[in-house]
């Protein structure tokens, strides 16, 4: 039961910690049900999801963006979401920021860190990261506030600890950057097997889809 299981996480989540209900292929009732157990922010992973999702259940919640971006869908989706959680060049938070301005919107944005460093994968190698988020810093139509990471996949949540622990080291760094518009909030890491642990490192936002909605058909 999605209401059961929200109520359940929310109650075990500690005070300070945000809830993202990973929503990829559920349908607007179910994304629905799952708000009306007090579900406050919905991840989205496609944009055209995300539209029809919206129309149904609208600004009653927050909507993130938690899937890759591409550039050409920015416009849409600068007009949907609150947050968009997989920043991960200067390119598309240019596109972000430009847009953003047409319509008078401050985006806030998270960088998307590939902790792995697995070439192939969304997201920047954190070596990479202070000089990106500087750059930013200069746009003023988006707000950096934070760092997500999704981690290696393995069956196992304990392989993922050591990436969750990188993430954080490197959250704690930007923190000290004192950067203009920028403000290390929000760490958003872990997923259904692996969010007790990156809670146990830090994280402060969690993104959960199976553990609510069940196996993704
Ligand atoms: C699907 C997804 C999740 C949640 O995955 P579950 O294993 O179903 O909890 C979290 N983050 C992102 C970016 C996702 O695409």
């Amino acid at each position: 039961m999605i209401k059961d299981n929200v109520h359940r996480i929310l109650a075990e989540l500690p005070e300070g910690v945000q809830l993202v209900a990973a929503a990829k292929t559920r349908t607007p009732e179910e994304i629905f049900r799952a708000v009306e157990a007090g579900l406050k922010i919905i991840g989205e992973n496609y944009v055209q999801e995300a539209e029809q999702a919206f129309q149904v259940i609208g600004n009653r919640v927050q909507w993130h963006m938690i899937g890759h971006l591409q550039r050409n869908k920015v416009k849409k989706a600068v007009r949907i979401f609150d947050m968009i959680e997989t920043v991960d060049s200067i390119r598309l938070a240019l596109e972000i920021d430009t847009s953003c301005r047409k319509i008078g919107k401050i985006m806030p944005l998270l960088i998307e860190i590939n902790s792995g460093e697995e070439t192939q994968k969304a997201g920047v190698v954190p070596g990479y990261a202070p000089g990106l988020i500087k750059e930013m810093s200069t746009l003023e139509n988006i707000r950096v506030v934070g760092l997500m990471s999704m981690g290696p996949f393995t069956g196992d949540p304990e392989d993922a600890r050591p990436y969750f622990v990188k993430t954080k080291k490197v959250f704690e760094e930007l923190k000290q950057m004192e950067l203009p518009r920028v403000e290390m909030k929000h760490l958003s890491m872990g997923m259904s097997n692996s969010y007790r642990v990156a809670l146990e490192e830090g994280a402060n936002m969690v993104r959960i889809g199976t553990n609510i909605f069940g196996q993704r058909r």
